[in-house]
C-alpha cells in the first residue's frame, strides 16, 4: 500500500527532485515515443516543473524517514502548507487512509482545475485506448490511480516509485482530457464552473466572467493550461502559479467550446464595451 503522505511530498517535492524525475520521465518518453517530448521547448519545460517552495527541502527529508508514522507526516505537511500558502487556493488537508488516489490528487494545490474521473470510466479499457503506449509504467500507474493493491512496491527502487507516481499523474491527465468531453465529465466540470473553480476573466470589461480551462495543444508537454473567457473569447494565464504549471493537454483544445455548445444557456453576451486609451481626455489619433 502506498504511503499517501509520502507520495504527496514526491509530487509536490522540491525543485531539484522534481527536475530529476521529469528528466528521467522525459528520457523514458523519448525512448517510447520521440514525438511527444521533442515538441517541448526548454522554456515550457521549465514551466512544467513545480515551482520552488521553501518546503522542498523538508519534504525531501520526510521521504527519507518513511518509517515515521503517517499521522506525524500528515501533521507536519499541514503545518508547512499553511506557512507557505500565499495563493488564494487552499488544499483541504483531509486525506485520510480512506481517501482515494483520485480525490487526493484533485485536492492538491494547483490541481483545482481537475474534476474527479469516475472509477467506472477508468475501468473500461475502451476509454483508455492508446494510452498504454504514451505513458511509461502504464500498468503500475493505472493500479496507483485505481488504488489497486500491488506487490511491486517492495521490488521497485525509490526512484522507480517516483517515476510511477509521475506516470500516474500523466495518465490521469490523459484520461481526464477524454472524460471531460463525456456527458458525466461535463456535468462534473459544470459544478466546478458554477463554483468559479477555474477563476474569472481578469479583463475589466468582462466584469468577473467565470472562465473555463483550455489547452493550446492536445500534445502532452507542449504548453501549460490557460483559462478561456467566454465573454471576450480570449485566453489568459491562470492566477495561481501552481495551476500555471499544469499541462494544457490534460484539458485539451476542445473542452471549453464543446462545454459551451452543450450548455448554451451559460454562454454570456459578447463583451460590448472595450477600453479606449485617452490623453488628457482626448482619444489618441490613429497615426
Ligand atoms: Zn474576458
Amino acid at each position: 500500500m502506498y504511503n499517501r503522505a509520502g507520495s504527496r511530498s514526491e509530487i509536490i517535492g522540491g525543485p531539484l527532485d522534481r527536475k530529476r524525475i521529469n528528466d528521467a520521465l522525459d528520457k523514458h518518453l523519448e525512448k517510447s515515443s520521440p514525438s511527444t517530448s521533442r515538441a517541448l521547448n526548454s522554456k515550457d519545460k521549465d514551466r512544467l516543473s513545480v515551482p520552488t517552495t521553501s518546503t522542498g527541502k523538508s519534504q525531501l527529508d520526510h521521504r527519507d524517514s518513511r518509517s515515521a508514522s503517517l499521522s506525524k507526516n500528515k501533521c507536519s505537511d499541514a503545518a508547512e502548507e499553511s506557512e507557505t500558502d500565499s495563493e488564494e487556493s487552499d488544499v483541504s488537508g483531509s486525506d485520510g487512509d480512506d481517501t482515494s488516489w483520485i480525490s487526493w490528487f484533485c485536492n492538491l494545490r494547483g490541481n483545482e482545475f481537475f474534476c474527479e474521473v469516475d472509477d467506472e470510466y477508468i475501468q473500461d479499457d475502451f476509454n483508455l485506448c492508446g494510452l498504454s503506449s504514451q505513458v511509461p509504467y502504464y500498468d503500475y500507474a493505472l493500479d496507483l490511480i485505481l488504488d489497486v493493491e500491488s506487490s511491486h512496491g517492495d521490488m521497485f527502487t525509490e526512484e522507480q516509485n517516483e517515476l510511477v507516481e509521475s506516470a500516474a499523474e500523466m495518465l490521469y491527465g490523459l484520461i481526464h482530457v477524454r472524460y471531460v468531453l463525456t456527458s458525466k465529465g461535463m456535468s462534473a466540470m459544470l459544478e466546478k464552473y458554477k463554483n468559479y473553480d477555474f477563476g474569472r476573466c481578469p479583463r475589466v470589461y468582462c466584469c468577473g466572467q467565470p472562465c473555463l480551462p483550455v489547452g493550446q495543444s492536445d500534445i502532452p508537454r507542449s504548453s501549460t493550461v490557460k483559462i478561456y473567457c467566454p465573454k471576450c473569447e480570449d485566453i489568459y494565464y491562470p492566477r495561481s502559479k501552481y495551476q500555471g504549471n499544469i499541462d494544457g493537454a490534460y484539458f485539451g483544445t476542445t473542452f471549453p467550446h464543446l462545454f459551451l455548445m452543450t450548455y448554451g444557456n451559460l454562454r454570456p453576451q459578447k463583451a460590448a464595451q472595450s477600453y479606449v486609451p485617452r490623453v488628457f481626455g482626448f482619444k489618441i489619433h490613429k497615426t
